[in-house]
C-alpha cells in the first residue's frame, strides 16, 4: 500500500515530460524493508511491491504496456542494492557506528543498481514515449539514486525502531532541543525557498551540521527529509532558488535532488562518525569506571606513572597501606619514594616495562619514608600503550611484603646460625671461609683456628647432657670477647668449633688463641645448679694463604688439632 501510494504520488506530480517520474521514493521504502527483513521474507515483499508498481504504472504512469517491465526493473534495482549490502556488509546496521554499511549502500545504489536498471528503464520509456533514451536514463538515475539516498536511511531508522528508541531514551530536555532545532531549521528552509531574494542554499548547511552534532544520526536524516519536503514543494509550485535554473521543471527537480544528495553526503557521514565516537567514549567511560573500581578497592596500591617517572594517579590505598598521602604523590618523581639503595633496580624495571610493553616486571624495594614495620614492598609494573602500541606510561601495583621479607630473613638467619650456641652454622661458616679464601688470594693474610673442647664426654658423663649444652653455649660466649667484629666463629659439629681470624698472620693468631684460652679456662664456669666446671680446649691453626680449597684448609687444621690432642691437650699446634 505504501509503495503504491508513494509510486502513484511520484507519477502524478513528477512526470514533467510525460515519460519517467523525476522523483522516486517508493524504492527507498522497498530497500529499507528488504534491509531489515530476513531473506525468507524477500519474495513476499518483492511480489507485493511489484503488484503495487504495476498498478501505479498502469493507472498513472506510462500505461498498461509498461506496467510489467517497469515493475521488474524497479524490483531489480531494490534487489541489487539489497543483495550487495547483504554480501559486503552482512548483518550490519546501515545507521550504526560503522560507516562501512553506509558506504556499501551508497556505492551499490549509485553504481551498479541504477546504471543497469536506468538503461532498461530508458529503453522502455524511449520506446513508449517521445522522451529520448538519454534524457530518460538521466531522469531515472537522478530520481532513484537521490530518492534512495535521501529517504532510505531515514526509513531504515524508522523501521528499525531507532526513532522510537530515541523517543524512549532521550531526556525531555534533548527532545525539546531536537524539536526546537528541527522547527527552526524548517522555518529557515521555508524562508530561503519562499522569501529570500538571493539563492541562499549554502546557509542551510550550517544548521544541518549543527543538528547532526546535537541530535545525531536521526536528526541529520530528519533535516534532509525536512529539506526535501519543503524544497520539493516550493520548487514544484514555482518558488525557491532553483527557479533561477533556466530549464524545464524536470531539470529544476533534478537540481534540487542533487543539492539534497550533497547535503546528505555531507552530514550523514558526520553523524555516523559522531555516533561512533560517542560509542567509543561510552566504552572508554565504562572501562575507566571498571578500572577505577578495581584500583580503588584493591588491597594493592595502584600508581600510574608517566614515561619519565612522574606519578599521575595514586589509588586511595596508598595512604592507608604505605602512608603516602595522595596529595604528596601526584606530580612527584616516583623515584623519591624509593630507598636510594633500590632506586637503580626500580628504574631498570621501569625502563624494561617500557621497552617490553606486553611483559610484567616485578621488583622489590624499600619505600621512603620508612615507617615502622613497613620496610619492603613488591611492585608489579606493566606499560600502558596508546592506540599505536607506543607506551604512554606504566601502571604499578605495589604491596607491602615486609612480613614476608621478615619471615624470609628469619628463616635465613635460622639456617645460618647454630641454635644452641649462636655461633654460625657449619654451612654459613664455610661460606665465609670460602669468601675469605678468595680475598686472601689477593695478598690478604688471615687464619683459621680449629678448636675442640678437651674431654667433653666426661662433662656430659658427670653433669648430664643438659649441663653439657650449657657449657657449650657458655664456651662460645666466653670466646666472643676475644674476637674482633670482623672475625667469625662457627660450630662445625659436636664440641668442635672453627674461628676465622681476619687480617692476621700466624703469629698474631697464636696470640689471639692464647687470649681465648685464658678467657675459657681462666675461671671455672658457674652453673645455675651450683656446679662449677672448668674446661680447656685444644686448637690447630692454619694460615689461609697458599690453600687451594676450604677442604684442604680444614684437613690441615684438623691435623694440627690432632697433634695438639696428642701433645697432651690444652695447647695449640700450627699446621705444617
Ligand atoms: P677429646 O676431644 O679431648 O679427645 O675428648 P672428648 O671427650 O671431647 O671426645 P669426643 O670428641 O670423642 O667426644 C665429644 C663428645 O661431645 C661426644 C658427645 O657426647 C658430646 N657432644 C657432642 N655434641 C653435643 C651436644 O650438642 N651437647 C652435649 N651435651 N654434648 C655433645
Ligand atoms: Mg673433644
Ligand atoms: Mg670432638
Amino acid at each position: 500500500m505504501a509503495y503504491f501510494l508513494l509510486a502513484a504520488l511520484a507519477l502524478l506530480v513528477s512526470r514533467f515530460e510525460g515519460g519517467l517520474a523525476y522523483i522516486w521514493l517508493a524504492n527507498a521504502l522497498l530497500m529499507a524493508e528488504l534491509q531489515r527483513s530476513g531473506l525468507r521474507r524477500w519474495p513476499g515483499i518483492l511480489l507485493c511491491c511489484a503488484i503495487a508498481s504495476m498498478l501505479s504504472t498502469a493507472l498513472f504512469g506510462m500505461g498498461l504496456a509498461a506496467a510489467v517491465p517497469m515493475a521488474l526493473i524497479n524490483m531489480a534495482e531494490a534487489l541489487i542494492v539489497a543483495l550487495l549490502c547483504r554480501h559486503f556488509a552482512p548483518g550490519r546496521d546501515l545507521t550504526g557506528a560503522s560507516k562501512r554499511p553506509l558506504v556499501v549502500f551508497v556505492l551499490a545504489l549509485s553504481l551498479p543498481a541504477n546504471i543497469i536498471t536506468g538503461l532498461a528503464a530508458a529503453y522502455v520509456a524511449s520506446s513508449l514515449t517521445p522522451v529520448s533514451f538519454g534524457a530518460s536514463w538521466l531522469q531515472w538515475y537522478s530520481g532513484h539514486v537521490l530518492g534512495g539516498l535521501i529517504f532510505a536511511p531515514m526509513l531504515i531508522m524508522l523501521c528499525q525502531g531507532d526513532a522510537a528508541r530515541w523517543l524512549r531514551e532521550s531526556s525531555r530536555r534533548s527532545k525539546a532541543e531536537a524539536v526546537a532545532l528541527l522547527g527552526i531549521f524548517a522555518l529557515f528552509t521555508a524562508f530561503i525557498f519562499y522569501f529570500a531574494r538571493y539563492p541562499m542554499l549554502f546557509a542551510l548547511l550550517l544548521p544541518m551540521v549543527a543538528i547532526a552534532f546535537r541530535i545525531g544520526y536521526l536528526g541529520a536524516a530528519a533535516s534532509v527529509v525536512v529539506l526535501a519536503i519543503i524544497g520539493g514543494m516550493a520548487t514544484m509550485t514555482g518558488y525557491g532558488p532553483f527557479h533561477m535554473v533556466s530549464g524545464s521543471m524536470g531539470e529544476r527537480i533534478q537540481f534540487l535532488q542533487l543539492f539534497l544528495a550533497f547535503s546528505f553526503l555531507l552530514i550523514i557521514p558526520i553523524a555516523a562518525e559522531l555516533a561512533q565516537r560517542r560509542r567509543l567514549f561510552q566504552l572508554l567511560q565504562e572501562s575507566e569506571a571498571r578500572y577505577r573500581a578495581i584500583a580503588e578497592h584493591s588491597g594493592d596500591v595502584v600508581l600510574n606513572v608517566s614515561v619519565d617517572g612522574v606519578i599521575q594517579y595514586a589509588s586511595p590505598s596508598a595512604a592507608e597501606q604505605l602512608g603516602w598521602e595522595q596529595g604528596m604523590l601526584i606530580g612527584r618523581d616516583a623515584a623519591d619514594f624509593v630507598d636510594p639503595l633500590d632506586r637503580g633496580e626500580v628504574l631498570r624495571s621501569h625502563r624494561r616495562a617500557l621497552a617490553h610493553p606486553g611483559d610484567v616486571q616485578t621488583v622489590e624495594f624499600r619505600p621512603l619514608p620508612a615507617t615502622g614495620d613497613l620496610n619492603w614492598c613488591e611492585m608489579v609494573i606493566r606499560a600502558v600503550v596508546d592506540e599505536r602500541g607506543v607506551p604512554t606510561g606504566v601502571i604499578s601495583a605495589i604491596r607491602d611484603v615486609s612480613r614476608h621479607k621478615a619471615r624470609q630473613n628469619a628463616l635465613q638467619r635460622a639456617a645460618s646460625t647454630d641454635s644452641l650456641t649462636g655461633a654460625d652454622s657449619r654451612r654459613a661458616f664455610m661460606d665465609k671461609l670460602e669468601d675469605e679464601l678468595r680475598r686472601t688470594a689477593n695478598g690478604e693474610r688471615s687464619c683459621l683456628l680449629l678448636v675442640d673442647i678437651d674431654h667433653f664426654k666426661s662433662v656430659n658423663d658427670r653433669y648430664g647432657h643438659v649441663i653439657g649444652d650449657k657449657v657449650l653455649s657458655n664456651f662460645v660466649a666466653r670466646l666472643r670477647p676475644g674476637l674482633r667484629g670482623m672475625d667469625s666463629i662457627g660450630r662445625l659439629g659436636g664440641e668442635e668449633f672453627a674461628v676465622l681470624l681476619v687480617g692476621v698472620d700466624v703469629h698474631r693468631a697464636s696470640l689471639i688463641c692464647e687470649r681465648l684460652r685464658d678467657l675459657v679456662s681462666g675461671q671455672p664456669m658457674r652453673m645455675d645448679t651450683g656446679e662449677s666446671i672448668s674446661i680447656t680446649f685444644s686448637a690447630g691453626l692454619v694460615e689461609l694463604s697458599g690453600a687451594v680449597s676450604t677442604t684442604e684448609l680444614l684437613e690441615a687444621a684438623d691435623k694440627a688439632l690432632y697433634r695438639a690432642k696428642h701433645g697432651g691437650r690444652n695447647c695449640l699446634r700450627l699446621a705444617a
